[in-house]
């Protein structure tokens, strides 16, 4: 970050404008929303200056101006609309050591304005560093659709009462307190009817020390998606956001935790492949542990929760504790992997089973059974199948199917470390080392005789 945002305390603070026009007008706008007195050196003021002035929102200095004209400021801002004119103002200006926004000359600037969302005490601030003004403006109609005109009364309603809450309920009552206010129906019925009714359905509950409860909330099983932080669902993002720890994979996109709260805890349970550092039934432990003091839960795993990923175990272990537990689904390596050489799972009159399988079972000795389901008209996807590649060509060639399989891998689908390898089923091995082809990865099996590959042509240029 070039520029950091901090909320200045402006309360009797002072502000200087330099300027008497329009330019001079913006900022006295802008600066009328906060508490600050308002200081414009001008010789002449435009008639809506000339107001403020009269009726003693800003106070007028004519005359010359020098360094201490710009004592104790908490901001200054030049904008005589004359670029010539605001270089000299602000070298003045910085000889008494303030803070200074010079309009429309960025390098001169100690600090930026940003784009405002004004539920006032409810302030979101929104900056590019100048580098897109018009994002700015898009993220800021998106979030003025969203936060309803009157929350700011709310939120100043709530800090009205904290002091009650505070002598009444304690920590734990405190926080579903105030979840209650802004989560539940409250909000929207303040949104409707304003402070009266909300205040008085507030003070009842504190008063009678009995903060409505919900239901715990089950703990999300989330799917992250393959790799990049976009592909995970909306739904996904809410409970993230939602939590107060997560319990997170290996292979999850650090991208997405940036999507959780800040202050949400975050715990690494991921494993390596073939090496248990984390135990399955310690994070089960884990999970049902912090469920039970009454955190919100979200464990985070790659792809969708149900596909490989132990996702079965945790339920059972819930469940076995009075738990509840939800599965948001999440895209599938498979999906992704496909997706991501521009390639269909299925296809009418020509692929119609799918089969998701993998490498490596649970018990390492038996032999996986896909083999069974190598047909012409079959997709067959193989997870965790890197390190398996000798075993799966070593299935294929007891079957007697080795020469008539073309594989289709994709490492790191979706992520900016994606490969893809094409052959036939006798070279993979050969082929994943020459390729440098690392786990994870998806490989697609597929009967050449009358299939195609999954990849296509004008797709693969494309990745
Ligand atoms: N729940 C996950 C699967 C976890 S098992 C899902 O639904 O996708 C781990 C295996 O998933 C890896 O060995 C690999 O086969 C596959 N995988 C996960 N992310 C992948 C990615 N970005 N590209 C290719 N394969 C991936």
């Amino acid at each position: 970050m070039k520029t950091f945002p901090m909320f200045l305390t402006m309360t009797g603070r002072r502000v200087v404008i330099v300027g008497g026009g329009e330019q001079a007008a913006q900022k006295c706008r802008l600066m009328l929303k906060t508490e600050a007195r308002i200081d414009v050196l001008a010789d002449a003021l435009d008639v809506e200056l000339q107001s403020l002035a009269q009726s003693g929102r800003i106070d007028w200095h004519r005359g010359p101006i020098n360094p201490a004209s710009f004592r104790d400021a908490a901001l200054v801002f030049v904008a005589t609309g004359c670029p010539g004119l605001d270089s000299c103002l602000h070298m003045l200006a910085k000889a008494a050591g303030v803070v200074v926004n010079v309009v429309d000359q960025p390098d001169l600037c100690d600090a930026i304005t940003p784009s405002i969302i004004d539920r006032d005490p409810v302030v979101v601030a929104i900056g590019t560093e100048g580098t897109a003004p018009v994002l700015a403006r898009q993220i800021k109609t998106r979030l003025e659709e969203s936060l309803e005109p009157r929350l700011g009364d709310l939120a100043a309603l709530a800090g009205r009462l904290r002091g009650f809450a505070a002598r009444r309920l304690g920590p734990r009552q405190r926080r579903d307190l105030w979840a209650w206010v802004f989560n539940g129906p409250l909000r929207a019925q303040h949104a409707q009817e304003g402070d009266a009714p909300v205040a008085a359905a507030i003070k009842a509950v504190i008063a009678s020390g009995k903060v409505p409860q919900k239901a715990p909330a089950p703990v999300a099983l989330v799917g992250a998606g393959p790799g990049s932080s976009d592909l995970i669902t909306l739904r996904g993002v809410q409970r993230l956001q939602e939590a107060d720890i997560i319990f997170y994979d290996r292979l999850v996109d650090p991208q997405i935790l940036e999507l959780a709260r800040r202050d949400a805890e975050r715990v690494y349970v991921g494993k390596a492949p073939g090496c248990h550092s984390w135990p399955q039934d310690r994070i089960n432990a884990l999970i049902v542990s912090a469920a039970l003091r009454g955190q919100r839960v979200v464990r985070l795993k790659c792809g969708d929760p149900g596909v490989f990923a132990r996702g079965a175990e945790e339920a059972e272990a819930l469940v076995a504790a009075g738990l509840n537990y939800e599965i948001v689904p999440g895209v599938t390596a498979a999906s992704g992997a496909a997706a991501a050489v521009g390639g269909f799972l299925t296809e009418r009159g020509k692929t119609d089973t799918l089969v998701l399988t993998t490498g490596r079972r649970a018990d390492a000795q038996t032999r996986p059974d896909w083999v069974q389901h190598l047909s012409a008209d079959s997709n067959v996807a193989v997870y965790m199948g890197i390190q398996t590649a000798p075993q799966i060509v070593t299935v294929l060639r007891d079957a007697g199917l080795l020469h008539c399989v073309h594989v289709t891998a994709v490492s790191n689908a979706q992520r900016a470390d994606q490969k893809v390898l094409e052959c036939p089923a006798d070279q993979l091995v050969d082929e994943i080392t020459a390729k440098g082809l690392v786990s994870p990865a998806i490989l697609f099996l597929r009967r050449t005789e009358t299939a195609e590959i999954v990849a296509r042509p004008a797709a693969l240029r494309a990745v």
